[in-house]
C-alpha cells in the first residue's frame, strides 16, 4: 500500500512511521508543517514539508499521489489552548481534516486511520467507568469536540461513499519512548505528567506540581490509563490490516488499568534513583477524577496485544529519551 502518514514528524505518528519501517513494505509518504513536529523524528518516508490549511495544495497533492490510506495525526493538542483559542481548534483540527478527508474520496482512498482522543467522552459519570466505546461522548473543551466533530464527518462521507472505511482510535494518556532510543516525544514546554516528571528526574525542571489531591479516588490525586506508544502506534498497523475484511469501527486505546498521578510519581523516582521534588498544589481546571479505557473492544476485534503494559517501562524509556534530548 502507499500510505499518507499527516503529522509522522511528531510524536506518535514519528512511532508509526518507524513501526510501518521496520515491520512492513508499504510505501510511506510523511506530511508535516513541522510547527510542532521534528524532521529528524522522521526515520522512514519520503517527507513533504506542507500544511493541510492550504487546501488547493493537499487537493492537487492527493489527486497526484493516489494514496490507499492515510493515517491522520496532524493537529493541535493542548487542551487549555483551545479553551481560549476554539477556532485554531475548529479549523486546524476539524475543518481541515474535512477537506482532507473530501480529498481522500475523491482520489479514491480506501482506508481513513484516524487519532481521536478520551476527550471526546468528557467526563463520565462513574457507571462507564472503565470506559467502553458505547459511552456517551460529551467532550468538555474545544479539543475534544474538534475531534468528536471530525469522527463524525468520517462516519457520514464512508457512509455516503461505500467503500471508503475509517477506524477511529481514542487515545487515552500516551506516554514513553521508542526502546531502541531512536525517538521519543521532543514536544517543548511539555505539560503530560510522564513527559513533565521526566524533565524533573533529569533536572530540566526543579519540581513537578500536582494538581490536586482532593478527588474522590483512594490517593485523592487523577488517575489515567497510561498506554506506552510503541503499544498505541501498533493498534494503527493492525487497524490498517483490520479494514481489509472488516467495517469501519471505533477502538479505545489503553490497557484497562488505572494509575494515580502519586503512583506515577513514585515510579519514575524508583526507576530513576531521583527524588525530585513534588508539590501538592490546586485542580487544574477541567480534569476528571478518572479515566481509564475498557479495552476489551480492542484486544477481541483488532487483537491487539501489547508488549509494554509496563509503567516502570513507561517511565524508564521516557526518562532515557530525556537524557538523550538534554545531551543533544
Ligand atoms: N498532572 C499533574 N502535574 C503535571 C502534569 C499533569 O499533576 O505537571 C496531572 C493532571 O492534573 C492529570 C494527570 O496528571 O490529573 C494527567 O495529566 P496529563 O496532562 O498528563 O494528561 P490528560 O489526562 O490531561 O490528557
Amino acid at each position: 500500500m502507499k500510505i499518507l502518514v499527516t503529522g509522522g514528524a511528531g510524536y506518535i505518528g514519528s512511532h508509526v512511521v518507524k513501526q510501518l519501517g521496520d515491520y512492513t513494505k508499504h510505501e510511506i509518504v510523511v506530511l508535516d508543517n513541522l510547527v510542532t513536529g521534528f524532521r529528524e523524528s522522521i526515520l522512514y518516508g519520503r517527507f513533504v514539508e506542507a500544511d493541510l490549511s492550504d487546501w488547493d495544495f493537499v487537493a492537487d497533492f492527493m489527486k497526484k499521489e493516489q494514496f490507499d490510506a492515510i493515517i491522520h495525526f496532524a493537529a493541535s493538542l493542548i487542551v487549555p489552548e483551545s479553551v481560549v483559542n476554539p477556532l485554531k481548534y475548529y479549523l486546524n483540527n476539524t475543518a481541515n481534516t474535512a477537506n482532507l478527508i473530501k480529498c481522500a474520496v475523491e482520489s479514491g482512498v480506501k482506508k481513513f486511520i484516524f487519532s481521536s482522543t478520551a476527550a471526546t467522552y468528557g467526563e463520565p459519570d462513574k457507571k462507564y467507568i472503565p470506559i467502553n466505546e458505547e459511552c456517551p461522548t460529551v467532550p468538555i473543551n474545544p479539543y475534544g469536540m474538534s475531534k468528536l466533530m471530525s469522527e463524525n464527518i468520517l462516519k457520514d462521507a464512508s457512509y455516503a461513499h461505500k467503500g471508503f472505511k475509517y477506524v477511529i482510535l481514542r487515545y487515552f494518556n500516551v506516554a514513553g519512548a521508542d526502546v531502541g532510543g531512536r525517538i521519543g516525544q521532543s514536544t517543548k514546554d511539555a505539560t503530560h505528567l510522564i513527559k513533565v516528571a521526566a524533565e524533573a528526574a533529569t533536572g530540566k525542571r526543579d519540581k513537578i506540581l500536582v494538581f490536586g489531591t482532593d478527588y474522590d479516588t483512594p490517593d485523592g490525586s487523577c488517575i489515567r490509563d497510561y498506554i506506552h506508544v510503541d503499544d498505541l502506534a501498533s493498534a494503527h498497523l493492525l487497524a490498517l490490516d483490520y479494514l481489509d475484511d472488516n467495517d469501519s469501527d471505533i477502538f479505545n486505546c489503553g490497557y484497562s488499568r488505572g494509575y494515580s498521578v502519586l503512583e506515577v510519581l513514585n515510579t519514575m523516582k524508583k526507576v530513576t534513583g531521583v527524588n525530585f521534588k513534588v508539590e501538592i498544589t490546586g485542580r487544574r481546571a477541567g480534569d476528571p477524577a478518572e479515566l481509564v479505557a475498557d479495552n476489551k473492544k480492542i484486544v477481541s476485534k483488532l487483537k491487539f496485544n501489547p508488549k509494554y503494559n509496563d509503567l516502570e517501562l513507561i517511565c524508564k524509556t521516557a526518562y532515557e529519551w530525556e537524557k538523550r534530548l538534554e545531551a543533544k
